[in-house]
C-alpha cells in the first residue's frame, strides 16, 4: 500500500523503534490468525474461529484486557496450535484390526482449541500488555501438568484426569497444578526469585 502524506515524519529512534515494533505485532496476529483458519480448514472443523466474528472478538477482548489489567506479568504456555491439531495416527494390531486410538477424544480436543482461538488470544494479549507496559512471557509447556507444582515429582495422567494427588501429599485441581508450574517456569525464565506458590 503507497500513500502520500502532506508532512513527512521524522521520528525519533525511540518512536521509530515503536512504530516497526507495532507493525510486526499486527503482522504476527495476521498470520497467527491466517494459521488458525487454516488449522481449521483443515480439520474440517464446521465454525471457523473469526476474529471478526464479533463475539468471538468481544468475549477475547474482555478476557485479555481484564488479564492485562490484573496482572503487572503474564505467562503462556508456548503452545504451537498446529501441533495440537494433528490427527492421531491410526494403530493395528497383529491381525491388521484397528485399535481405538482416541480419535475421537483428540477431535473434541482439537475442536475446543480451535473454538477458543488460542494463538488469536495469546496476540491480543501481547498486543494489549504492550500498551499497558506489561511483560508477556512464553514458557516450554512440556509436562506443566504432569510434574508436581510441589515437589518436581513427575505424575503421569491422562487427559481425563482432572485432579492431581501425588505422594507428597499435594492434592489440587490439574489446571491450578500446571498453572503454578507455568508462572514458576515464567520466573526462572526471567531470573527472578521464587516465590512461594500459594495454599490451596
Ligand atoms: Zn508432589
Amino acid at each position: 500500500m503507497r500513500k502520500t502524506f502532506m508532512y513527512r515524519l521524522y521520528p525519533t529512534d525511540a518512536v521509530d523503534h515503536k512504530l516497526l515494533w507495532t507493525l510486526s505485532r499486527c503482522r504476527e496476529l495476521y498470520n497467527v490468525v491466517l494459521t488458525e483458519r487454516r488449522d481449521a480448514y483443515t480439520c474440517h472443523v464446521k465454525q471457523h474461529p473469526n476474529y471478526y466474528d464479533e463475539q468471538t472478538r468481544k468475549q477475547l477482548t474482555r478476557a485479555a484486557k481484564k488479564l492485562v489489567q490484573c496482572y503487572q506479568v503474564i505467562v503462556f504456555e508456548d503452545i504451537q496450535v498446529g501441533n495440537l491439531i494433528r490427527k492421531p495416527k491410526p494403530t493395528q494390531d497383529v491381525n491388521g484390526k484397528y485399535l481405538p486410538n482416541r480419535a475421537s477424544a483428540k477431535g473434541g480436543l482439537n475442536k475446543s482449541m480451535l473454538d477458543a482461538g488460542w494463538g488469536i488470544f495469546v496476540s491480543i494479549c501481547s498486543v494489549k500488555a504492550a500498551w499497558a507496559g506489561r511483560t508477556i512471557i512464553t514458557v516450554d509447556p512440556k509436562f506443566t501438568s504432569q510434574v508436581c507444582s510441589q515437589c518436581g515429582q513427575v505424575k503421569k495422567k491422562d487427559l481425563s484426569e482432572r485432579w492431581h494427588s501425588c505422594d507428597c501429599g499435594a492434592e489440587l485441581d490439574r489446571d491450578v497444578n500446571a498453572a503454578i508450574n507455568i508462572l514458576e517456569r515464567g520466573r526462572r525464565q526471567r531470573g527472578a526469585t521464587r516465590v512461594e506458590a500459594p495454599c490451596l
